[in-house]
């Protein structure tokens, strides 16, 4: 039996490995996918403290702290957990790979880019629309791109596909950005970008990949079809409208609020020996920094919970 076991990768989850592997706690990380979390679909992280101001990659960031934990005896796990028993002293956790026993339980298991909400959008997932622009940005060099939101993700993500593509279109529902100014800033004076204000996708359409986007007025509701440069004959759509909690793997037993965890400042949840941390959590900031934070306080609290 693992003293603890934490289900995810992002900052959050691997913070709270190398707290609790320097606390020589017996430790285990289960990740399904990637190392990072959401920070792996980031090209440039610059607000991490002692980050070199240019910024560097989310996976670079990611990978050291994954290096971090392993120096410290954490062991790292590939499975996917299918169900989940948190009530009662032992822990249980079914993968698709194994089951595994704990005394406390980490759940750092993030959020997923919000769907668009348009038609088309599952027929031209990875054939036009994306919602990672460090992994597909390159795809649309030289074409023009549409970027859905008016966030700190759209805006940075925006200025990044910059690198590739001719053009990108901020599509967004009001007249005004939501992005920290700074952010704002750039993209105003970055000559690439154009802005489609008051402003919500309805339908992409296209055969083999997305050749014309449908816009919809949110003033005066009247639609627009904009179709691609017919020497292009394709553009790409990138959606970053906010993230969705993944929580469906133990919601019937943790106590959520607008699905997210609810917990208390130390990252209890409503059930002793199991914790919350991260983008998972009921929180006001969702950063790697605050995520970090997250993890190293919930760590420490297992190891309290334990010698308990
Ligand atoms: P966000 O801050 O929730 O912004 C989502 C954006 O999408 C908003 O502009 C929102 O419009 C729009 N939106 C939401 N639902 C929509 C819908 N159904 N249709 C059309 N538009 C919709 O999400 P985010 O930008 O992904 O950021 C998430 C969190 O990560 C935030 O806390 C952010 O600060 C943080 N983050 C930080 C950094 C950084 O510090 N460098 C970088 C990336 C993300 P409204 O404005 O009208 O609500």
């Amino acid at each position: 039996m693992y003293d603890v076991v934490i289900l995810g990768a992002g900052p959050g989850g691997l913070t709270a490995g190398i707290y609790a592997g320097r606390n020589r706690l017996d430790t285990v990380i289960i990740e399904q996918g990637q190392d990072g979390g959401q920070i792996a679909l980031t090209a440039d992280i610059e607000n991490y403290p002692g980050q070199m101001l240019e910024g560097e990659s989310g996976i670079s960031l990611a990978e050291r702290m994954a290096k971090q934990a392993e120096h410290f005896g954490v062991k790292r796990i590939t499975d996917s957990i299918d169900s989940v028993t948190l009530n009662g002293d032992v822990k249980i956790l079914h993968g698709k790979k194994d089951t595994y026993e704990a005394k406390t339980v980490i759940l750092a298991t993030g959020a997923f880019p919000r769907p668009i909400g348009c038609k088309g959008e599952g027929e031209f997932l990875g054939r036009g629309l994306s919602f990672c622009a460090t992994c597909d940005g390159a795809f649309f060099t030289g074409l023009e791109v549409f970027v859905v939101g008016g966030g700190d993700s759209a805006v940075e993500e925006a200025i990044f596909l910059t690198r590739f593509a001719r053009k990108v279109t901020i599509v967004h529902r009001r007249d005004e950005l939501r992005a920290a100014k700074s952010i704002q800033e750039k993209a105003f004076k970055n000559e690439k970008i154009a802005f489609a204000w008051n402003s919500v996708v309805t339908e992409i359409k296209g055969d083999d990949v997305i050749n014309a986007i449908v816009l919809k007025d949110t003033v005066t509701g009247e639609e627009r079809e904009i179709k691609a440069d017919p020497k292009d004959g394709m553009f790409g759509v990138f959606g970053f409208i906010g993230f969705l909690p993944r929580t469906d793997l133990f919601k019937d037993q943790i106590t959520l609020e607008d699905g997210y965890v609810v917990t208390d400042e130390n990252m209890h949840t409503n059930i002793p020996g199991v914790y919350a941390v991260g983008d998972v959590r009921k929180k006001s900031l969702r950063q790697v920094v605050t995520a970090a934070a997250d993890g190293a306080i919930a760590a420490m609290e297992a190891g309290k919970y334990i010698e308990g």
